[in-house]
């Protein structure tokens, strides 16, 4: 998954765009890059690791400009290597050009295939990079145009910025997966997937960039805006509001946090649990949490404390460091958990093993009995739109009941949100306007996806 950030007609464009990307970490921590414009020249730096371990002020100051664009990295489309580290920059007939993109394009391959046929050389494994090489193909006359035929070739998710000179260009696919944002600084405007970048650099928002639509900010300070896209469905990442997005964000039209809290209300009412308190798998389920005891009336506490210095236990690559890295997180609070029945609340459960780590340490600490409350429907499918999921025979719920999975994280109970639930708090019962396909299997893309084989995952229970 990743985070991006677009900024024009600010003379510190590079300085903010750092803060921008700061905002958005939570998006992508594998690598970052910025691309600032001077003139038409564009000056770039890209680096594996966190924001503000790759930008220092020197490296910075060699990025002046007045317009910028940054990406925040995590894989999905492409290994974590160097020359996958957006924002791709290339030199073509047109002069400069740099693009970031969040999203995963489901035809990139087979575009790929076809370009590489016809000579094309590429030099990253990044999707993203086909949609340059179509550009450079296109004979259409303006950048625009040649990015409207390029992307209209391309299948999937994307919300993607392009800087060419002063020129910044965003496009957002017309399924909406991935979020994307307009906002105002004082002198130009700026684009940012979530609100949380808007808020840092104290510009203001103004609307979300629309599924389908591209948004043209030029050299002399103007904004355009086209429908370039018919939109048939919308698509928008329903998981982005269950996990995904920072909770101070405004997503879709709504706050993340007031949604989460919903699910957690929802599911209080749907998975009761008699219990003395309720407590969160920090940072991600809190909102739920206290949903879920505003809803029970069973008093919220803090039973577990996270340690920030350790990175998402889910992106270490190896399931031994994984294990290791659940311990390394989290802390259990032996005062509050002691001789409790405790309800335990996160967002959803991937592969199970962060669940059964937890439900074990809870234990250990002297909870007597430990009820696990999921506020999303299992997750049974890997995301082609850009989440980063493992592939489906390592998604315990693709292959197991919800009785099986609560035996193997030895919970005293299990209870999942319905669909109905989480289409409920996202203010959209059926889901009709949101991509569930990580729950449903309901690919909107779904003809160009590989079927998947028949999942298989062996569970050591106790
Ligand atoms: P697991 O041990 O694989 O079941 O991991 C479950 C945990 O990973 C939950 O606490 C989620 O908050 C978190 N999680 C779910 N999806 C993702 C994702 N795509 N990237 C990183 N973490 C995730």
């Amino acid at each position: 998954m990743c985070g991006i950030f677009g900024i024009v007609g600010h003379p510190e464009a590079a300085n903010l765009t750092y803060l921008g990307l700061h905002a958005l970490q939570h998006r992508g921590q594998e690598s970052a890059g910025i691309v600032a414009a001077e003139g038409d020249t564009l000056r770039g730096h890209r680096e594996m690791g966190l924001v503000a371990d790759i930008f220092s002020a020197d490296v910075l100051g060699k990025l002046p400009g007045t317009a910028a664009i940054g990406h925040a990295r995590y894989s999905t489309a492409g290994g974590s290597h160097l020359r996958n580290v957006q924002p791709l920059q290339v030199a073509w007939a047109g002069g400069g050009l740099a693009v970031a993109h969040n999203g995963n394009l489901v035809n990139g391959q087979s575009l790929r295939d076809e370009l590489e046929a016809q000579g094309a050389i590429f030099q990253s494994d990044a999707d993203t990079e086909v949609v340059i090489h179509l550009i450079a193909r296109s004979r259409k006359e303006t950048l625009e145009e040649r990015i409207i035929e390029a992307l209209g070739r391309v299948q999937g998710a994307y919300s993607m910025l392009f800087l060419a000179g002063q020129k910044l260009v965003a496009v957002r696919d017309p399924y909406g997966f991935r979020p994307l944002v307009l906002g105002r600084h004082k002198t130009g405007y700026v684009f940012a997937s979530e609100t949380t970048a808007l808020d840092l650099i104290e510009a203001e928002l103004i609307r979300e960039v629309e599924p389908g639509e591209m948004v043209v900010l030029s050299s002399d300070g103007g904004l355009t805006s086209r429908q370039v896209f018919p939109v048939a469905r919308l698509g928008r990442c329903i998981f982005e509001h269950v996990y995904f997005a920072k909770p101070d964000s405004v997503l879709f039209g709504s706050s993340v946090y007031e949604v989460r809290k919903e699910l957690g209300r929802q599911l209080a009412r749907e998975k009761p649990a008699d219990a003395d308190l309720v407590i969160a798998v920090p940072d991600s389920g809190v909102p739920a949490a206290l949903g879920f005891s505003q809803e029970s009336g069973i008093p919220y506490d803090v039973g577990l404390i996270r340690s920030h210095y350790v990175g998402r236990t889910f992106i270490e690559p190896q399931q031994s460091i994984r294990h290791f890295g659940v311990k390394l997180k989290l802390a259990a609070v032996r005062q509050v958990l002691k001789g409790k029945r405790v309800v335990v609340v996160d967002d959803s459960i991937v592969r199970g093993t962060t669940s059964r780590k937890i439900v074990k340490l809870l234990k250990s600490a002297g909870a007597t009995e430990v009820h696990l409350r999921i506020s999303s429907p299992p997750t049974a499918w890997p995301c082609y739109y850009g989440i980063d999921t493992p592939s489906r025979h390592e998604l315990i719920a693709s292959s197991h009941t919800v009785d099986e999975i609560s035996r193997y994280v030895t919970a005293d109970s299990l209870g999942y949100l319905s669909m109905e639930g989480l289409g409920a708090a996202v203010g959209d019962r059926n889901s009709s306007t949101f991509c569930n396909a990580c729950f449903s299997g309901n690919y909107l893309t779904g003809d160009l996806v590989t079927p998947v084989p028949r999942p298989q995952l062996e569970l050591v229970y106790g």
